[in-house]
């Protein structure tokens, strides 16, 4: 198995990290955003809700306070504590009412109470201006509120009742509030945290896994796989991967197969043309007959390398898949001229060759490819029939279809061997093949050719005895497209 070399092994924390990284990063800043505004908005909100309710009840209180006072016609520092203890207890922590000057009536603040002083605070001078004044703020852990209203009578301002609140029990919720905000906000974001570094670390240990089986295929080791777990886009495209290896592997087997196969057909012929030559260079006193029929036997061998050599390059060509450019070709001429061709060699052998070809059979090829699958076909007829056998050879239309069948009643095939016969140099009697010339490549030529053209070819054996090959190609109308 091949290795992956240090170079490459350097390689893999990087995409990997970098991945973890983009991952992580994302979920930081997402995570980020989402806390901000956890612990702002609600916080603002709960806050804006505070200080409104604290104007509705600091307002109610000091209208209640106002109505109080607002029957007396002018206020006196007497009246204005007769009034007020009428007032029901409130829980303001300091309540003031001043005169229309702003000079303070009534302090219920006990320790530095400052009635007979003028009380100028904001909201007292908007008060004494004819307004309703409320202000509040929040500052270390309490609600600071004031509130004051005018006291009139008969729409002349007479006074300002004034209310100052510090709340530290509402500003305790809000902290409370707060604080379970944040603790909630640091356990979100730790499970967000281990549940994101868990998924990034499956997710990337994932693609590493893969991206090493792909570079251990990449290295030559063609028979390791990528383990394929669960059914996510990244098992998916592992299974792929593992296809396209079990692809890769085949065509690679096939090649090997092929080089050494090719290599051997050569290695035979020039065997021996090599005890050939070695025959007539040491044999002494060797008599012209026996020279003459030596070389001949070498022309022989050499035709025969020609033949591999040129079916090998024939066969390269159509793998290239450099497919030349087809024409509409009628394919009973053709037929009719391979026929003329191979009517010698059948003469010789008494086989005697029936056509039966239709007329306007149209296929989108070019006339030597379509030569050399009829001539292939036909030839391997004769060459493995039985000498005075007949070959038939029909030609028809079919739906869209141009089906030529070349049948014969010679040997046939044995049925194990019908799937392999189009394999590259393969061939059941190789004796035979060989002493009849075959190079073991003829079919495969025909399939790759007649695949090229959209086409199928298939072999089988005829009941009576002998063999059948079934070509099919889409056939084309005259002058028009394929049918
Ligand atoms: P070859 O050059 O050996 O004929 P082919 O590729 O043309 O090579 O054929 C492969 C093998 O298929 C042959 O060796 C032969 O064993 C078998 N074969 C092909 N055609 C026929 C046929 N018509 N009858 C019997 N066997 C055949």
């Amino acid at each position: 198995m091949a290795t992956i070399s240090r170079a490459e092994e350097k390689e893999r924390p990087r995409v990997r990290g970098s991945l973890q990284i983009k991952f992580g990063l994302s979920y930081i800043l997402l995570i980020a955003a989402v806390l901000v505004l956890l612990n702002t908005y609600p916080l603002i909100v709960s806050e804006d809700l505070a200080f409104r309710s604290k104007a509705t009840a600091m307002e109610n209180s000091v209208s209640v306070m106002v109505s109080a006072l607002a029957n007396l016609e002018s206020l006196t520092e007497e009246n204005v504590s007769a009034a007020m203890t009428l007032v029901a207890a409130t829980d303001m922590s300091r309540i003031l009412v001043t005169d229309a000057a702003g000079k303070v009536l009534y302090d219920t603040r006990e320790s530095d109470g400052a009635v007979g002083d003028y009380a100028l605070y904001t909201e007292v001078v908007q008060a004494l201006l004819g307004n309703d004044a409320f202000t509040a703020s929040y500052r270390s852990g309490a609600f600071r509120s004031r509130a004051a209203a005018p006291v009139l009578y008969q729409n002349r301002i007479i006074g300002a009742v004034y209310a100052y609140e510090y709340d530290m029990g509402q500003a305790a919720l809000l902290r409370g509030f707060q604080s379970n905000i944040r603790n909630l906000s640091i356990i979100v974001t730790a499970m967000v945290l281990v549940v994101s570094f868990i998924m990034s670390r499956a997710l990337t240990g994932k693609i590493s896994e893969l991206l090493s089986a792909i570079r251990q295929v990449r290295a030559g080791a063609y028979s390791h796989r990528a383990a394929v777990r669960g059914h996510d886009e990244i098992a998916q495209i592992g299974d792929e991967f593992n296809r396209l290896t079990d692809r890769l592997q085949t065509t690679e087997d096939v090649r090997r197969r092929f080089v050494s196969d090719a290599s051997h057909e050569l290695k035979t012929p020039l065997a021996a043309i090599r005890l050939l030559t070695d025959s007539i260079l040491q044999t002494e006193n060797i008599d012209p007959d026996t020279t003459r029929e030596f070389v001949a036997d070498i022309g022989r061998e050499a035709d025969r390398l020609s033949r591999i050599s040129e079916d090998l390059l024939r066969l390269t060509r159509l793998d290239g898949g450099a497919v030349p450019m087809p024409s509409e070709v009628d394919v009973a001429p053709v037929l009719e001229q391979v026929l003329r061709m191979m009517e010698l060699v059948a003469e010789e052998r008494r086989i005697t060759l029936y056509c039966d070809a239709a007329e306007h059979c149209r296929v989108l090829a070019t006339k030597d490819e379509l030569h050399q699958v009829l001539y292939n076909l036909v030839d391997n007829a004769v060459k493995y029939s039985h000498d005075g056998g007949q070959v038939r050879v029909s030609l028809r239309r079919e739906g869209g279809q141009a089906v030529l069948t070349v049948a014969d009643d010679g040997v046939g095939i044995p049925e194990e061997d019908l799937p392999r016969i189009f394999q590259r140099f393969y061939r059941v009697d190789k004796a035979r093949s060989r002493a009849a010339g075959g190079t073991g490549l003829g079919l495969s030529i025909v399939q790759d050719t007649v695949k090229n053209r959209g086409g199928s070819v298939e072999a089988a054996n005829r009941p009576q005895g002998g063999a059948v090959f079934t070509v099919h190609w889409p056939r084309v109308e005259e002058g028009g497209g394929e049918e």
